[in-house]
């Protein structure tokens, strides 16, 4: 996306360009937006727990991972499996790709290289802007999702995969997903529930299978369920047990990668649990794929769409 589609993230008025830095069109707004190593900051700090000072001299990124750290993530079986990113693949790919088309997609997080949708914005039919909260390679601009710096209706479809738990808006964040997709664009989401902090202070919400569907309560519902399910869950649980032990980084080092050996065949009873009701329940995350509609559905109705195995907590009485 060329620099002048980018949009001031709380106006969404047009942006000058400036050596270094963007600065808002607006009389009213004129915020200034630095742009640090070729790639714009558009941060809106009144809404943001991010400041545009944590992106100058050593910006914001992931933490340098030591040698044997690359090789443990790489060899070592992972606790988690996801059952269903083959099938949403190619659904995102059948809606978004059609004969023809060249779709514009946003990728919120950036570009995960083993996520569940990494064919689709590696296509090379598809324009893919990549925004995140620290430099990473093919990051296109630094942004917070609560305030997205785009003008309404300019993506056919966004990702927003494993992010929203990171959100402390995240009603806001999926507010902001709505406005930047076309009438009947689509989006996917994943999003864990039953899984420990996994990112120190940036990790504030869980979602259970019907939450996840009500955040996305402007979309209509085209595939929700289990992404990871309730057996990788129980990895992770046997995991933090024993990781409740350790205190250091190298002893939890030393946890993650013995409990990756023992434990990783775990994950495999998912593919004969996720279809079951009681896994969407207990299940490790959900994935949503929906159809942006013009306006939100009822919380009425969509108490409807629970697909799991508990017995409601009220029922219609049948006396009079
Ligand atoms: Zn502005």
């Amino acid at each position: 996306m060329d620099v002048t589609a980018f949009r001031c993230p709380r106006c969404h008025g047009p942006l000058n360009s400036h050596t270094e830095h963007l600065e808002c069109e607006t009389a009213s707004c004129a915020l200034l937006f630095p742009v640090v190593r070729g790639v714009p900051v558009l941060i809106d700090e009144s809404k943001s727990v991010f400041r545009h000072s944590d992106y100058a001299g050593d910006p914001l990124a992931k933490p340098e991972q030591s040698a044997v750290q690359r090789f443990a993530l790489r060899w070592l079986p992972s606790l988690d499996l996801n059952v269903a990113a083959k099938l949403n693949a190619n659904m995102m790919q059948a809606l978004l790709l059609p004969d023809g088309a060249q779709p514009r997609i946003l990728n919120i997080g950036s570009k995960h290289p083993n996520g569940a949708m990494s064919s689709l914005y590696d296509h090379p039919e598809v324009e893919c802007v990549a925004c995140d909260l620290v430099y990473a390679d093919g990051v296109d601009v630094i942004a917070d999702p609560v305030s997205l710096p785009f003008s309404d209706g300019v993506f056919d479809g966004v990702l927003v995969d494993a992010v929203l738990e990171h959100c402390i808006d995240p009603e806001g964040v999926v507010q902001e997903v709505h406005r930047v997709l076309r009438p009947g664009g689509y989006v996917y989401s994943d999003t864990p529930f039953m899984i420990p902090v996994h990112a120190g202070a940036y990790d504030f919400c869980r979602f259970s299978a019907l939450a996840h569907r009500r955040l996305f309560n402007g979309f209509r519902q085209i595939e929700h369920g289990v992404s990871s399910g309730p057996a990788a869950a129980l990895g992770y649980s046997i995991q933090s047990v024993l990781l409740a032990f350790a205190s250091s980084r190298r002893s939890r080092f030393a946890v993650k990668g013995m409990s990756r050996l023992l434990f990783f065949w775990i994950k495999y009873l998912d593919l004969l649990l996720a279809k079951r009701p009681g896994a969407l329940d207990a299940a490790l995350g959900t994935y949503f794929i929906g159809e942006r509609l013009p306006q939100p559905l009822s919380d009425h109705d969509l108490l409807s769409s629970y697909g799991g195995a508990v017995p409601n907590l009220y029922v219609r009485s049948d006396r009079d």
